[in-house]
This record gives structure tokens, C-alpha cells and sequence, in this order.
């Protein structure tokens, strides 16, 4: 007997799909394979997303879930191989920067401020968390290593798993999935800060965190958010990051997640800033971000109102959600 019409193609491997290799319905089908990874929902739209490193020319196949909404990576052993880019667009540090960061500690006790690596974002999610000197701390996500230095030179009981490298992020993914604990760091916590470490750890990670959490903890998962930037950039946002952003959500499906992982959530602060608009516009004329010209005083001024009027309609790329368990 024939096979059916769905049954009749076996596509490439998935994540090394082009544009010209797949019809988009032949994309679409592979998600019954690989089911949205939060709500299991088989229906979706194929997303070819282009990587953003100078000359690549590589395109990965992501799907958008037609109901929680979030994008996600099928799983593959391959896209796990790759070499990060270091391409990041960090806003250049001024007077005004100054005066901010400046306001922040004050409204926090003198030691933060002798935290080297303490910036207004850490200063404030710190502040709404309430970390004392009797908090003890668990930092994971890109750069942890450097925060957590840092605090406990300022006397904070403070742990971290860095998922900045390759070797690092594959590590502490398979200890995830195994759901084995380090040996070397305690076993509970009452403050445990993700930053942005869930786009890119396997999505059992926030359950295994909840069970790492003492009673009345906090933890506070700083996450991006697919919104205004998604819809007006497409696929040149440039938050996606390919193929180290594995699963981005909306504020449905983290909402979804985070339910099912144990927690409620407390507070909810979207915190995207003006690089959301200026590299994903970059990418959008083909400017590498390496190669961003920089923002004129008043561009960035403008493109400031315009992130802090998305925060306010939740609508920015990224935000912070405060989750404590149910
Ligand atoms: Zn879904």
C-alpha cells in the first residue's frame, strides 16, 4: 500500500534545513515529530531563522506554537555542537548611565555597590528579591561566574553555574536532564536568579529549580519574551540568537511553564531596553551586529521612550518573573 501523503517524505535532518531544500508544508509536518515542547500542540509555523554571526549564512528551522505561542528549536544532538557567537550589544555606559546606576544602589544597602559587577538591572532584581547577607544565592545563566565573585567579595552567600561557554551550557544541560545536582554547591537556596539561562537549558530546568528552592524562596527568572520586537523584526530580531536560544516564549507559555513546574507567579517586571530596536534594525539592512554604527544621542533617546512604552504595555523582549512556590 501506497503511504499516505504525510508519511511519504523523509526529510534532511531538521536543524540543517534551507529555505531551498523543504516546501514550507514539508516544514510544518515535522512538528507533529516534534511537538511544541510546553503545551504539546502539533500545529505551528515553520520559522527559517538565519544565524547573525559576520558571514554566516546558515539558517535553522524553528516552529512558533499556535497556541501557548512560544518558538522553539526541535531537540537535536547537532545544533548542540556549535561555537557561540559573541555578539552582544551592551549600551555604552555614560554620565546619564551613571547618575542611574548611582540611584539604583542607593536605594540598597553600600555593600552592593562594592559588587564590581553589579549593574542597575542586578542592583534592582536584588532590591525586589530582598537579598540580605542571609540569603543564599544561586546565580544561573551567561556570566554567572563573574556576578557571583563579585557578591561574595561583598560578603553574599552567593553560588553560581555559568552557562556562558560551550563546554559549561552542555554540562549543566545534562545535569538537568539527569536531574543529578553538583556535589560542590548547596543542595537548597533561597534565592535562585535565572538569567536568561532558560532559552538555552532543557525545559525541565525551572521544575528542577523549584525543588531547589526553600520554603518561602524566590526565584526569578529573567527570560525574553517573544512580542512587539518578534512581530515588527521577524526573523532579524536580534534576540534569537540561533541555535543557542533553543525555546523563547511568549508570556503564555512561560505563564504555562512555569504553572506546571510548581511555581506562582509573584510580580511580573519587563525590563528591554533600546538594543531591541537599534541591532534588531541593524539586522534587518544587513548590518552585522559586530559593525552596528552607534545611536546619536537623541536616537537613543527616542528609542529609549519607545522600550520603556512597550515595558509598560508588557510588550518588550525580555522580562523578570518573580515565581514562588505554590
Ligand atoms: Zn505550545
Amino acid at each position: 500500500m501506497q503511504a499516505s501523503w504525510h508519511e511519504s517524505t523523509m526529510p534532511p535532518p531538521f536543524y540543517k534545513l534551507t529555505c531551498s531544500s523543504s516546501c514550507v508544508w514539508e516544514r510544518a509536518l515535522l512538528m507533529q515529530v516534534h511537538p511544541c515542547p510546553v503545551c504539546k500542540l502539533e500545529v505551528g509555523l515553520p520559522r527559517m531563522v538565519p544565524k547573525t554571526a559576520l558571514r554566516a549564512r546558515e539558517e535553522f528551522l524553528y516552529f512558533e506554537c499556535e497556541d501557548c505561542g512560544c518558538l522553539f528549536l526541535p531537540e537535536s544532538d547537532g545544533s548542540m555542537e556549535e561555537t557561540e557567537p559573541v555578539v552582544e550589544w551592551t549600551p555604552k555606559s555614560g554620565p546619564a548611565a551613571f547618575v542611574r546606576r548611582l540611584m539604583a544602589g542607593l536605594h540598597l544597602w553600600p555593600p552592593y555597590m562594592k559588587a564590581a559587577c553589579m549593574g542597575t538591572g542586578d542592583l534592582q532584581i536584588f532590591n525586589r528579591a530582598r537579598l540580605t547577607k542571609k540569603t543564599c544565592l544561586l546565580d544561573i545563566g551567561p556570566g554567572a561566574s563573574v556576578r557571583v565573585q563579585g557578591l561574595r567579595e561583598a560578603g553574599y552567600d552567593a553560588h553560581g553555574l555559568d552557562v556562558g561557554s560551550e563546554d559549561s551550557l552542555a554540562a549543566v544541560s545534562r545535569m538537568m536532564i539527569g536531574d543529578k545536582w553538583p556535589n560542590d554547591i548547596p543542595k537548597m537556596f533561597d534565592l535562585i536568579v535565572l538569567r536568561h539561562a532558560l532559552e538555552r537549558l532543557p525545559i525541565q530546568t525551572l521544575a528542577i529549580v523549584n525543588k531547589h528552592i526553600n520554603l518561602k524562596g524566590c526565584c526569578v527568572a529573567c527570560v525574553l519574551l517573544l512580542g512587539w520586537a518578534w512581530r515588527t523584526y521577524g526573523t532579524h530580531w536580534a534576540q534569537l540568537n540561533p541555535p543557542f536560544h533553543r525555546l523563547i516564549h511568549s508570556s503564555t507559555s512561560f505563564s504555562l511553564l512555569a504553572r506546571e513546574s510548581g511555581f506562582r507567579i509573584g510580580r511580573v517586571v519587563f525590563d528591554s531596553n533600546e538594543g531591541q530596536i537599534w541591532s534588531s534594525d541593524a539586522l534587518q539592512q544587513n548590518v552585522p551586529l559586530t559593525n552596528m554604527p552607534t545611536p546619536t544621542r537623541s536616537q537613543r533617546a527616542r528609542m529609549r521612550r519607545i522600550a520603556e512604552a512597550l515595558n509598560l504595555r508588557q510588550q518588550g523582549d525580555s522580562a523578570q518573573f518573580y515565581l514562588y512556590a505554590q
